[in-house]
């Protein structure tokens, strides 16, 4: 997908989206870009599980150890930016957007993120901050069903699995068989583990990316929020 501009005006006084899907589905692009057209707040919620699987390896604990994984995320001081056009992150002081990018932390993220404690405390941070908003968009994977389950919107990106591979490996410069096989192994975990699987929400609707822009998909999701929420 490629940037553009955006043409429907949508500015509800409030409003939570919540965009759930797959690895490289082009949430993140799709959700920062639809924050600033309703002049809202960017909620990143894998970047918040990445970052506390960066501490947790920084800490060298064991990753099949549920409960001290729990313990380094409840001690994880986690400063999480929201704004679209920067969303920084910082994990006890310290900036942490690239490494939380990198293959060790994309890696592990998934065994960190399966750990109930994990998620119980991130599921109250997350909520914390959509409170906290007027307007906000978060995008993970159990925001629809968990995290909020009243959004004013709820949307499931998919996107065919190689479309999705291309995208990811144009974006870290990786190979695209790599990726593809790394997104196929984190969907598998994320879907099949116990508490909060990634899946589509009764009530979320399906947006399939694949051979669509991100001014399409964008014009979209601001016409669906347009006939969902008063301006
Ligand atoms: O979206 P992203 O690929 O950055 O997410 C990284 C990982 O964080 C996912 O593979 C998943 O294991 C976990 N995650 C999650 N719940 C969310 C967001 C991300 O379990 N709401």
């Amino acid at each position: 997908m490629s940037g553009g501009t955006v043409a429907l005006e949508v500015r509800p006084k409030e409003c939570v989206v919540a965009v759930d899907g797959p690895s490289g589905s082009g949430k993140s692009t799709v959700s920062r870009r639809l924050a600033t057209a309703v002049d809202g707040v960017y909620l990143d919620t894998g970047a918040m599980y990445r970052a506390v699987t960066w501490a947790v390896l920084q800490a060298g604990v064991d990753l099949t150890d549920p409960d001290a994984i729990a313990k380094i995320a409840l001690e994880t001081e986690l400063s999480i930016g929201t704004d679209p056009a920067a969303p920084h992150f910082a994990a006890n002081g310290t900036n942490v957007d690239e490494p939380i990018r990198g293959a060790e932390v994309t890696g592990a993220v998934s065994a960190v993120a399966a750990v109930p404690a994990v998620r119980k405390h991130l599921v109250a941070l997350q909520q914390a901050i959509i409170a906290s908003q007027p307007r906000i968009i978060v995008e993970g994977r159990d925001i629809a069903s968990v995290v909020a389950p009243d959004a004013d919107l709820k949307v499931y990106l998919t996107a065919s699995a190689a479309a999705r591979a291309a995208r990811r490996s144009a974006e870290d410069a990786t190979d695209v068989a790599a990726t593809e096989a790394d997104l196929a192994r984190r969907d598998k975990l994320d879907s099949s583990r116990a508490t909060d699987p990634l899946r589509q929400a009764s009530d979320a609707l399906e947006v399939d990316t694949t051979g669509m822009g991100i001014d399409e998909v964008v014009q979209h999701l601001l016409s669906l929020l347009d006939s969902k929420v008063s301006k």
